[in-house]
C-alpha cells in the first residue's frame, strides 16, 4: 500500500508522516518556549528539550535526529529568507524584515548559534551585528543610538548578537550606571520595539539558557584547546560571581519587556543540538507568519521567452564577431 489508504483516518496519516520522516508531529516549538510576565527562570531546565518529538527513532539518537532535521529546516529557512528578500527588492513599499535578538550568559552559545543557523541562509540577505562595550562615540548618545544604526533594511534578516538589553543587564549587574539611568530603559525599550513592529519588523527575542555548571564546562573547554583561547576572557570567570544577579536581571527583562508584539523566548541551551534545532524553528515560525510567496513577474514570461527564441540564428556568432 503506497499512501496509507486502507489504514484510514488520521492514524493513517500519522503513520505515513512518520514513515516519511516529516515533522507533522512536532509541537509548536515557539509556543512552548515563549515566556511572559509570570516567568520563573529558575524553573526552566537548561538541559530540557521542549517540543522534541517523543518517538522511538528520535529517542534512540536525539542528537543525530536534530542535526539531520536542522539540514531540512535550513533549506526551508533559506527559501523563506529568499522570498522576504525578493519581495522587498521588487516592491519598495514592502517594509517587512525580521530581527533576531540573541541574549545569553557568557558561553551561552550565541556565536555557535549564529554560525549554525545563519549559516544555512544566503549571506547577502543577512545583517549580523555583535554588540560589545559601547565605544567613546556611542557613549555620547542615547543607548538606542547604536542599535538604530544596526537595524536591518526591508527584506533583510537581522541578527543581534547581544543588543539593547545589555543596557539593563550588564549595566545593571556590574553597576555601570545608577538605577535612575537604567530603570527607565525597560519602558524605552518597549516603545522602541513597538515602533519597530509598527514599521514592518518581526522581532524574535530569545535568551539561550545555560546552567552554571555548563558554563564552567565550556570555559574549561576553551582553556584546554589553544584554538579556543581567543574566545576565553578572564573577565568571564569574575562574572560568574554575579550569576544570581544576572539571572534576576534576565528575569526582570523578560517580565517587563515580554510583550505581545515582541515576546521573549527562553531556549534551553545546555545541549547544543537542541538549541540549534529550536532556534531554527523560532526563526522559521516568524518567517512563516509573514505568509510569503515569490513575487509575480511584472513582465510576460511567454513574451520574453519568444523574444529570445526569435533571435536570428547566427546572432551569437555575430556578437562574438565571427
Ligand atoms: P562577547 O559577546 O563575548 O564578545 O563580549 C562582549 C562584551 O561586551 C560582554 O562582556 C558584554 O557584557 C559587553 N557589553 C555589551 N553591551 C554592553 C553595554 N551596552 N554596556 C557595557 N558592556 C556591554
Ligand atoms: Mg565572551
Amino acid at each position: 500500500m503506497i499512501n496509507g489508504v486502507g489504514v484510514g483516518g488520521s492514524w493513517g496519516w500519522a503513520v505515513w508522516g512518520w514513515v516519511l520522516g516529516d515533522d507533522r508531529d512536532v509541537a509548536d516549538v515557539s509556543g512552548l518556549l515563549r515566556v511572559g510576565s509570570g516567568v520563573d527562570l529558575g524553573a526552566i531546565d537548561p538541559a530540557g528539550t521542549p517540543g522534541l518529538p517523543d518517538r522511538k527513532g528520535v529517542r534512540r539518537d536525539p542528537k543525530g535526529w536534530a542535526r539531520a532535521e536542522l539540514v531540512t529546516l535550513g533549506q526551508e529557512l533559506a527559501r523563506q529568507q529568499e522570498m522576504l528578500f525578493a519581495n522587498a527588492k521588487v516592491n519598495p513599499a514592502d517594509q517587512r524584515r525580521v530581527l533576531l535578538v540573541l541574549q545569553a550568559m557568557d558561553c551561552g552559545g550565541k556565536d555557535g548559534t549564529v554560525k549554525k543557523v545563519a549559516g544555512t541562509m544566503n549571506p547577502e540577505g543577512l545583517r549580523i551585528t555583535a554588540f560589545g562595550p559601547p565605544t567613546a562615540e556611542e557613549r555620547q548618545h542615547d543607548f538606542l543610538w547604536r542599535i538604530r544604526r544596526a537595524l536591518p533594511l526591508p527584506g533583510y534578516l537581522g541578527i543581534f548578537n547581544r543588543s539593547h538589553y545589555e543596557d539593563v543587564l550588564v549595566v545593571r549587574v556590574r553597576r555601570l550606571a545608577p538605577p535612575r539611568v537604567w530603570k527607565p530603559r525597560y519602558e524605552k525599550i518597549n516603545s522602541f520595539e513597538r515602533e519597530l513592529v509598527d514599521s514592518g519588523f518581526s522581532l524574535v527575542k530569545m535568551m539561550l539558557h545555560i546552567s552554571y555548571e555548563e558554563q564552567r564546562r565550556r570555559l574549561l573547554e576553551r582553556l584546554r584547546d589553544p584554538t579556543k583561547y581567543w574566545k576565553y576572557n578572564p573577565d568571564d570567570v569574575d562574572n560568574r560571581a554575579y550569576w544570581p544577579a544576572y539571572q534576576q536581571a534576565y528575569q526582570d527583562v523578560i517580565q517587563r519587556c515580554g510583550t505581545d508584539h515582541a515576546p521573549w523566548h527562553v531556549v534551553p541551551a545546555d545541549r547544543k543540538w537542541y538549541r540549534d534545532w529550536a532556534v531554527a524553528h523560532l526563526i522559521l515560525d516568524a518567517l512563516k507568519r509573514l505568509d510569503l510567496s515569490y513575487p509575480p513577474a511584472d513582465f510576460d514570461p511567454r513574451v520574453e521567452t519568444k523574444r529570445l527564441e526569435r533571435e536570428e540564428t547566427g546572432s551569437t556568432a555575430k556578437v562574438n564577431g565571427r
